[in-house]
């Protein structure tokens, strides 16, 4: 099976439960569709977890990096147990912690201070992608 090295798969938890779940999903999206369209590709976790042979050959074609809501880190274990280990974990909650001043409530629409925090999950997202490819931006 041949390795992906020119892009990076994302894999975000699926939390529905609680906001930083939104958080990773939208911030993953922020970074697939705006900062880092032509390096990165995703599969939703659900599909991951259920799917086949060829969806769990993801995280073996892809270096990957999980993106979890919180320290339970469900993006990563799963990855890790179904597929192959991510290169990097970024977790919202490690996040919010440098932006006390941005709270998290909302599980659907987005508050501007949610809104602004998922931009900051994305740029850190990003900055890995760069890592991981070796890239300087
Ligand atoms: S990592 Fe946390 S927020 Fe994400 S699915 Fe797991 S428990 Fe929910």
């Amino acid at each position: 099976m041949a390795i992906v090295t020119d892009k990076v798969g994302i894999v975000s938890c699926s939390g529905e439960d609680l906001p930083e779940g939104t958080i990773s999903r939208i911030a993953t999206r922020i970074v697939m569709e705006k900062l880092r369209p032509d390096d990165t590709v995703t599969i939703c976790l659900p599909l991951f977890l259920a799917g086949s042979e060829d969806e769990r050959a993801f995280a073996k074609v892809f270096p990957t990096i999980a993106v979890d809501g919180c320290d339970k880190k469900c993006a990563e274990v799963g990855t890790n147990k179904y597929s192959g280990k991510p290169v990097a974990t970024v977790v919202v909650s490690e996040i919010m912690k440098k932006y006390p001043h941005l709270k998290v409530k909302s599980r659907d629409k987005l508050s501007a201070e949610e809104k602004e925090l998922a931009l900051k999950v994305a740029e850190e997202i990003a900055t890995k992608v760069d890592e991981v490819l070796g890239r300087k931006k």
